[in-house]
Order: C-alpha cells, then structure tokens, then sequence
C-alpha cells in the first residue's frame, strides 16, 4: 500500500457554496473526503453530501460510457458507443434541426450548476445561435429575485449577508443549514456571539430553532409580510432618515403604499400574530447592523418580484445596505476573471431570433428587459410548444446536469413533452429519470474527475478557485469537455481546442495560467469594497436605491411593491379550498440532497430514507394519522404519498413537502406551471391548496 495523499480541492456538488475539501487517496484511489479548516473562505463548513462523494464517485451504477437507445424511447434497451459516435450523432442532428426548422427548434437546457459552467452553457447556446436555451431553476430559482434586486439596487446583494458582522439576521424562505453551508456557519457563529436571529419559515426548520423570533408565513403570503414589516418600520419612524434622504428615492410613495399593511390586517392575510410582526420589525430596524439571508423561495411563490423588491426595501430604508454587517456587493464577475455578460456572447444573438425566444413575449422580465440575467426562454412554455407545435415544433433537446422530468411544474406534462421531442440527448452521472428517456446519454465526470475553476457563488463571495481531478471513473468526462468537444465538431465561435485552453482564458485577467495558479495554492480572494455603492452611486437610472421605480412603471408593471394572493387559496378560491383545504409548501430541502440527485447513495440515504410529509400534530389526530405513517397528498394536479412527520412547528392549516423525490413522491406532481406569475413566469411552488389523507399501510 502506498502512503496516503491529501490534495486540496473544492467541492461542487451544490453548485452553490464552493466549499474548500480535503481528499485522501490510497493507492490513487479515494477513500476519504474532510473539510479544510485553513480554506479561508468555507473555514471547514462541509455538508454530508461531500463526505458521502466516495460512494458516489465509485457508484456500480454511474454512467460510464456514452450508450444510445436501443429499443423504444424509455424501454431500458441501451448499447454501448464510443464517444466520437455519441457527440457526432449529436452534432449532426442538432445541425440538421438548425439548418431545416432553424436554430430555435433545438432548446438547450441545463439544471444545476455543478462545476461552474453556466455560462459556458448560456454561451455554448448562444454561439450555436438558439434563443431557447433555458434552465429548469430558470424563473423558479435566482433570476427573480435577482432582477427584483437589480431594479431596486442596481446589484444584488441580499445573497451576501454580512452576517458574521451583523447584529441582526433575518433569514428568510431560507434553511441554511439544510443549503449553505458556510452561510449557516457564519449566522451560527454571529448568533453565539450574540446577534439576534429572525427566520420567516412556515415550518420550524433547524434554523428557526435557532431563532430569537420565528415568524410561520403563511406559504405565499410572504409580500404582505414584509409590506407589513415596512409599515411598522416607517410608521414608528424606525427607518435611517439619514440614509433614506441621501441614497434611495420614492420613499414618500412608499409611505403610502404600504400605509393599508397594518399589522392587525397583514396578520389577518399572513396567519403571522401581529405582535411578532411588530417585533421582528423593531428588532431589524433598531439592533443594527442588520442583514437578510434570502433563497429560492422568493423565486417560487405567486409574485417574485414584488417580493424580492419588498424585501430589499427593508433592508434599504433601514440603512443596511452596502454596511459592513448589512447587506453587500461583492460584484467579483469581470474582476478577477473574464467571466462577464459578454463572456457569454449574449449580442450574438440575431434580433429575429431573440423575438424568438419561447415566452419572450409573455415573461420579458425573464426573456428581454434586462439584458443583465442571461435572458433565457421559459420552461413551461418550451414544453407546450413541444406539446402542441405552436407557435412553432420544438425538434431536438440537449439537456446538461438536469433533470426536468422531476424537477419541473406539473412534472407530468414535462413527461409529456420530453417524450414527444424528436431528439433528445442528456449528460448526467447517473441515468436519472430524465436521461432514462433520451436518445443519447453522455456519462459526466463527478467534482472529483476533473481539473477546472470554482467562482463565487450564492453563499461565498469574492473568491476563484481551482478544483483538481483525482480520480477517473470509466470513460466520463466533464461538461466543460463536452461542449468544447460539441463546439469544435459544429464548428461553434469562441470556443477552444481543450479544456486547459478555456481554463487558462477564464484566468488570462489575472495573469496566471491554471497551472501557475495551483502552485500558488489554488484560490484568489478579493475582499468586498464595502460602501463603494454609497460612495459611488448605485448601479441605477438615479444613482440611488430605488423604492420607487421607474422602469418597472415604463413597462407597464407596479413601481412599487404590491401583495397578491397566491393564485389558488383559501381566499382567492374559496370553492377549491373546500375540497383542499389546508395550504401546501412544497420543495423543502435537507441536507443530504441536491434537488433530485443522491437518493442513490447509501450513507445519504441512511439518514433521509423516506420522503416526508410534515404535518401538525393537531391537524394529523383530526384526519386519524399517526407520525410516520404513509400519507397521500392531493392537489387539484395529482397526488404524492409520502411518510407523516408529525410536529408543533407548522400551523394546522399548513402542510410541507419535501422536493426532489421521485416516482409517486414527486412534489411537482402536486404543482401547477400554467398560472405564471406576471412578468417572470415563475410558477408557484409556495402557496398551493390540498387535502391530505392517511394511505392504506
Ligand atoms: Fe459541497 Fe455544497 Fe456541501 Fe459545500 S455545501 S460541501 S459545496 S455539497
């Protein structure tokens, strides 16, 4: 036996956290993944899907090789083939649909970020010259709130809590410790040092056990909330005049906006007792520094952008935006590397074929307005079109580290439409119920099987870092690999002749090669320029935060915030609610899995078997059903059964599914992706009607 190695490297399996891990390897092989307590920008945060990597590196079930269909799409029939035969079958066809239908006929989509190559994807895209290029998070995680946030600051900051400096945390539509790691590290830490912690989470979650104040939303109602929050803050004159006066405008209209939100009244809608409104409010606003903690639930509920620009606005009118232990804008894209919006050869774009683009028309907030998203197609209504041909027939789908068939509203109509497409090619570890449907698999190289770049993510900011190959299982290899192989055969621009190439290009602005940078221990670290917006001006038409905003108005939307009740409620459809009465939150996460991935791996499993249903205690003893019991969830779409987890930390009329199970545990089979919510298209995941039912044992 050889000695034992140790290499420094970054985990991605989230894709969002970039976390600094240690691996052993054995006679080249691995055997143990630790967190590095000297990186200094994860300091030792890890998650258990890190440590479980060896068995999902050395899987039985990876994919090894690239296979085509053998038998009836889905049959199971697959043959083996080399990889000069996969990608240039997949070249050719994906030519062929361009040069006979257009290019608009093939859509690419990707799913989660899992080594940094989003926008080599958006680019790979845009060369090959598609407007249809989408993402399954698309409307439903990131952009939203981004673009509410770009509005309202001309950045985005509310991702990037300064919490370790903050006297106040508000964590919101948030789990950090199920998500981010580091982030949780960094609140955790605040909090033993003193900091106050409110958490907005319809379900005790672990980090609202944690809480000072922990305020149960009703799902959906989160805008009023915070409208109500606004309300307390400005009525009790708590807000930074100062601040108000000097760098936000429309704070006068805001006033009166928000004046109807009383707490007795925002109470009423939310299900959130008004004195915990009034406290949570008078906490933010007065123990400053004061910052908020966001996520993906502000993408998934009836009206994103009105939430996100809610939620900004509380941390703005109380002076906590761009502090040190507020909310701030690291902003590292086109610093450290060339990793711009122009990196992604947006302008590439013919015009002709951007009006194109699949939803464009109905969801520009996603598709067109602000060209500062990656403007991107519509999921949904790529499906319907691959569905019912119009406005035009989707041909040919090539999918990346995605998984739409579980992961998409209404998950059965996204069964409907993958299996209609002409062509469908998918690259992924495993064959997930996706790839069980394509035309073409391509086997993925794991975190582990490659060497590439690590930028700043959700929950570490400022940082570049290297990931280093270790291991080499069967013949899989990275996507960065695969579209750069993909590029040259179509005869792509901008792309390169090998993965060190475009590596050694990403880092060309810092003057090092990939190779330069691992000798000088992997990272580059910028810190924040904290206030440089306050100095400079914000990234807006006034140079301020914008309250109120005139784009929006020049649009044809709401220039200020406003509540809507989620498109299916107790209040907006009184009839449906008597045949599905309590209200639905689906896609709660934990911390051994990333969205539809890892059931597979066995030390994952063990400690998340079974896909819960939390329930109220009160609730489950009227409907006859005891904890751990097989329960059956309905909504108006379909059902799920999943096990009852019984519990004081949900309100009887609430009840919360867990997100990424597959088969009859699917939580998108329980959700709607016809009512869109204005603007953005997003389709509502927080804020749905249902019954529920104990299931026969
Ligand atoms: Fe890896 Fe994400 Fe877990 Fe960090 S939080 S260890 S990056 S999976």
């Amino acid at each position: 036996m050889q000695e034992a190695k140790y290499i420094n490297t970054t985990c991605s399996i989230c894709g969002h956290n970039q976390c600094g891990v240690i691996v052993k390897l054995v006679d080249d092989k691995v055997v143990q993944i630790m967190p590095n307590r000297e990186d200094p920008m994860s300091k030792g945060s890890i998650c258990p899907k890190s440590i479980a990597s060896v068995q999902l590196l050395y899987h039985p079930n990876r994919l090894k090789y690239p296979m085509k269909r053998a038998g009836p799409r889905g049959s199971g029939k697959w043959k083996r083939v080399s990889w000069d035969e996969a990608l240039g079958e997949i070249s050719e066809k994906l030519l062929q649909v361009k040069s006979e239908y257009g290019p608009e006929a093939v859509v690419m989509a990707r799913g989660t970020n899992r080594g940094s190559w989003i926008r080599l994807f958006n680019r790979f895209a845009n060369s090959f010259g598609t407007p249809n290029w989408t993402e399954s998070g698309g409307a439903q995680c990131f952009t939203p709130r981004s673009i509410a946030q770009q509005l309202t600051f001309g950045g985005i900051a509310l991702e990037w809590p300064d919490a370790e400096s903050s006297k106040t945390i508000m964590v919101w539509g948030a789990d950090p410790p199920a998500s981010w790691a580091p982030k949780s590290r960094k609140i955790v830490n605040s909090k033993s040092g003193g900091s106050k912690v409110i958490v907005v989470d319809p379900v005790m979650s672990n980090m609202a056990s944690k809480a000072d104040v922990w305020l149960p939303v009703r799902p959906g109602s989160d805008v009023a909330l915070a409208m109500g929050m606004i309300n307390v803050i400005i009525s009790e004159k708590l807000y930074d005049q100062e601040y108000v006066e000097k760098y936000t405008v429309g704070f006068e209209s805001l006033k009166e906006r928000v004046a109807p939100y009383t707490p007795d009244k925002v109470s009423e809608i939310t299900w959130v007792p008004s004195d915990r409104i009034i406290e949570a409010a008078r906490l933010f606003a007065t123990n400053r520094p004061s910052s908020i903690a966001i996520s993906a639930t502000f993408d998934e509920i009836v009206d994103p952008i009105q939430l996100g620009r809610a939620v900004s606005i509380i941390s703005a009118i109380t002076g906590n935006v761009d502090v040190r232990g507020g909310n701030i804008f690291p902003e590292t894209a086109g610093q450290i590397y060339v990793d711009t919006n122009d990196f992604i050869m947006i302008e590439s774009l013919p015009e002709d074929l951007d009006k194109k683009r699949l939803g464009a028309q109905r969801y520009p907030l996603l598709s067109r307005y602000l060209k500062i998203n990656f403007p991107m197609a519509h999921y949904p209504t790529i499906l319907d079109a691959i569905i019912t041909g119009e406005p035009y027939q989707i041909r040919a789908m090539f999918i990346m580290g995605g998984n739409p068939k579980l992961s998409i509203a209404n998950s059965d109509r996204a069964a409907e439409a993958l299996n209609k497409v002409d062509f469908l090619a998918v690259a992924d570890l495993f064959l997930s119920k996706t790839a069980e449907m394509a035309d073409i698999v391509l086997p993925v190289a794991s975190w582990l099987e490659y060497d590439g770049l690590a930028d700043s993510a959700q929950a570490t900011y400022g940082h570049l870092r290297i990931r280093q190959k270790v291991a080499t299982v069967g013949e899989a290899q990275s996507d960065t690999w695969i579209m750069i192989e993909l590029a040259k055969r179509m005869n792509l621009k901008g792309f390169w002749n090998s993965e060190r190439e475009y590596l050694d290009y990403i880092l060309s602005p810092t003057g090092m090669t990939f190779e330069q940078l691992k000798g000088k221990g992997g990272i580059i670290y910028h810190e924040p320029d904290i206030g440089s917006k306050l100095r400079n001006g914000f990234n807006t038409p006034s140079k301020k935060i914008e309250l109120y905003s005139e784009r929006l108005k020049g649009w044809g939307y709401d220039p200020l915030p406003f509540y809507n009740e989620p498109f299916e409620s107790p209040y907006s459809t009184p009839e449906v609610a008597k045949q599905y009465p309590l209200v639905l939150t689906t896609g709660r996460r934990v911390s051994a899995y990333f969205h539809t991935a890892q059931r597979n791996v066995p030390a994952l499993r063990d400690i998340y078997p079974d896909p819960i249903v939390e329930i109220n205690n009160d609730t489950a003893k009227k409907l006859g059903i005891s904890d751990g019991d097989k329960v059956r969830v309905e909504t108006r779409r379909g059902f799920v059964i999943m096990k009852a987890k019984l519990t004081q930390g949900i309100h009887p009329r609430v009840v919360g599914v867990q997100h990424g199970w597959p088969d009859i545990a699917n939580d998108n089979r329980l959700t709607d992706n016809t009512a869109c919510a204005v603007g953005i298209g997003s389709t509502t995941l927080r804020g749905l009607l249902c019954n529920i039912r104990r299931e026969k044992q």
